[in-house]
Order: C-alpha cells, then structure tokens, then sequence
C-alpha cells in the first residue's frame, strides 16, 4: 500500500510541476554507444542521479574533471526503448486531436539519435520511432471517436528547409496509390509562406494530401524519403543539414454536441547542431552552418521571447520559425527531445545541447535569459 501511495504522490508532484511549467517539455535522451563509435568500454560521460526523480529527471555531464548537472521533465537512459519513449509523448499527441497545436523536435549534433527517435529504424517494427507510432495512435483513436459521433479530416505535408528554402517532399496533385517519385521540391521552386485569417499557415503550391489510415501516411513517409535522398544527390547535401517538418492537419466535427476542433500536430526532425569549429566547415558547407546556425538560434530566441511575453517574437527571423508560427506560443504545445551521443569524443557539442536545452527547459517557469 506504501508503495501505492508513493507512486501516486510522486505522479501528482510530477504533474503539477509539469503544469506549473506551462506549454514546454523538454526531454533528454542518451543514445546507446555504437561500434562506430570507437570506445570499447561504455565511457563515464553521463550519470543519472536519481535524488531529483520527483521533481523531474537528473542528468551529469562528466567532461574531465568538471561535473555539470541538468534537470529536464525526463531523462531516458541508453537502454530506453523507442514504446517508453513514445508512452511518454502519447498525450500530447493525443492533445492534437483535441484541437491544440503541437510541435515536437528533435535538437541535437549529427549522430546523436534524432532520426531514429523521430522515424526509427527502417524494417524493425519493435523500433519504428515517434513519427509512425504517433500516426498509429491517431488513427486508432480516431476510429474510436467515431463512436461518439466525431468525423476527422486529416491532410498531411512534409518539407524540407535546406539553405533556408523550403523543398516540397510530395509528389503534386496525386492520390496515394498512384504516386511516384517526381522532380517536385527540387531546387530553384520558390514557395513562400503566409498565415491565413484563420492563423494557419499556408505555404504556396506546397503538396498537402488527405490522409484516411496510418499506412496512407507511412507511404508518403516512404515518398518523402526517397526525395529526400534525390536532393542528396542533386545538391550534395545530406539529410542532417536540413530541417525536415512533417505536418499533420486535424479537423474534427461531431454533428450531435455541433463541436468542432482544428487541431496542428507537427513532427519536426532539426538539422544537426554542431558548431562551426567542430565541423571545420568552409564554401558550401560554410554557408551550410551558418544557415543552420541562424535557424536553430532564431527558434530559441523565439522560445525565450514567447516565455518572457515579450511584444516582439522574432518569428520572421528565419523559415522555421514563420512556417511554425501559429503553432508556438499561445496555448500550443511544444516538446523538445535533446538527443546526446555517449561518445567522449562528442562531450563538447552534448554539453551545448543540454545547455541549450536546460534554457529551454527553464523557459516558462520565468527564469530571465542572461542568468542562464
Ligand atoms: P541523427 O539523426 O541525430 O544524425 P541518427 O538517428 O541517424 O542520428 O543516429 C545515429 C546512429 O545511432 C544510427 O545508426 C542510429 O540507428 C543509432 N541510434 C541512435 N539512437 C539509438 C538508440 N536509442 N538505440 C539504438 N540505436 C540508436
């Protein structure tokens, strides 16, 4: 019976800290250590102190002899499967089809674990990621919705913001079942973006597609990847330099209580964060950075602007955050999954992430920006 009382106790000191800090979750997860990574032993990088469990989670970072510890609504340690990690998301997504606008990121350097948080690891159902485990609960609550008299359209677009210019990841004006791979979304289309009377941004001539089950989605996951991969070539760019946003728009409508709910679920995989030092970019790869840089900064100074209720949110600062416009702040929801490499050889760029993060973190619960 103690036990019971304690896991309730701690659940409730949980939630109310959870809603003391408003619309903004920040979640932190180790990647295991890989045999790419070159260490043999599982190197002393992070620890989990377990003291703060009930006022979130603990994580050290252990870089030569300096110990430097964060707090974040969760922690998940290298051994966390991709179902703990979704079971913890699953009411925001939820919240989505309750008409609340969501966004979910992943931040984090290149190789630390946001593709295969977001999308999973092709061909091995047990570790599809957040992406498709979140299509499959919609969808399934959605059925059981109908029940009580709801009806749900469901349109999907998925892009890519390299360079800062959008690319369309859709083939246009197909159906689902007659797709095939075309020149869309190649460089040189403009595609400009504006927000409508209703606050919903509009992104011109961008492919949206009515979607009625999670496999429609899955396939127009498998489509967008694939012309992911023709950018690749066409402009030697690789995935993890651009900012790839999948969009799913919700509009539900029950005809007996007359309610109606439009509801914003974006899933949004960032570019890698490392830092310009670290890549030793130049030319291309400069301009690369520097557009990554620019966008990744623009999202936290709209973050801390929103959280200090500043007059003016810097929004227009870059593509990201214009697209993403009506869907932070106000009564939205964000959550941010920092990933981090347990590699010792990536301690510099981890301990930038979960200090960004940690900022984040401490956004809505009124920390000013130079204390932190
Ligand atoms: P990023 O998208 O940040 O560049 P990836 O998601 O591609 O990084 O991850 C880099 C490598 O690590 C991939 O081979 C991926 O399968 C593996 N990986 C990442 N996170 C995990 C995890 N939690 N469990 C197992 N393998 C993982």
């Amino acid at each position: 019976v103690k036990i019971i009382e304690g896991e309730n106790l701690r659940k409730k000191l949980h939630n109310t800290v959870l809603e003391l800090k408003g619309n903004i979750r920040v979640f932190c997860r180790v990647r295991p250590l890989l045999p790419e990574d070159g260490v043999n032993t599982e190197p002393k990088v992070f620890s989990y102190p377990t003291a703060l469990e009930v006022l979130g989670r603990g994580i050290d970072l252990i870089q030569n002899v300096q110990k430097h510890s964060f707090t974040f609504d969760k922690v998940f340690m290298p051994d966390a499967s991709q179902e703990e990690v979704f079971v913890e998301i699953s009411q925001l997504v939820q919240s989505a089809l309750d008409g609340y606008k969501v966004c979910i990121f992943a931040y984090g350097q290149t190789g630390s674990g946001k593709t295969y948080t977001m999308m999973g690891r092709p061909g091995s159902p047990d570790q599809k990621g957040l992406i498709p485990r979140s299509l499959e609960q919609i969808f399934k609550t959605k059925q059981s919705l109908q029940q009580q008299g709801w009806k749900y359209d469901m349109q999907v677009s998925m892009l890519e913001i390299y360079n800062e210019t959008i690319r369309d990841l859709l083939p246009a004006n197909r159906s689902c079942s007659d797709m095939s791979r075309t020149e869309n979304g190649v460089a040189g289309k403009q595609y400009t973006i504006k927000h409508d009377a209703n606050g919903n941004t509009v992104v011109s001539d961008l492919t949206i597609v009515d979607v009625r089950s999670s496999r429609e989605v899955s396939y127009l996951l498998d489509q967008a990847a694939q012309s992911r991969s023709v950018g690749k070539t066409q402009m030697n760019e690789e995935s993890s330099r651009s900012h790839f946003v999948f969009t799913m728009r919700i509009s539900g409508y029950n005809e007996s209580t007359d309610q109606q709910v439009q509801g914003v679920l974006n899933l949004i995989d960032l570019a890698g964060s490392e830092r310009l030092s670290r890549s030793g970019a130049t030319g291309d790869r400069l301009k690369e950075t520097q557009a990554i840089n620019k966008s990744l900064s623009s999202l936290s100074d709209v973050i801390f602007a929103l959280a200090k209720k500043e007059d003016h949110v810097p929004f227009r600062n870059s593509k990201l955050t214009y697209l993403l416009q009506p869907c932070l702040g106000g009564d939205s929801k964000t959550l941010m999954v920092v990933n981090v490499s347990p590699d010792p050889s990536s301690v510099g760029e981890s301990l930038c992430s979960l200090r960004f993060a940690a900022r984040v973190n401490a956004c809505e619960i009124g920390i000013p920006r130079r204390q932190t």
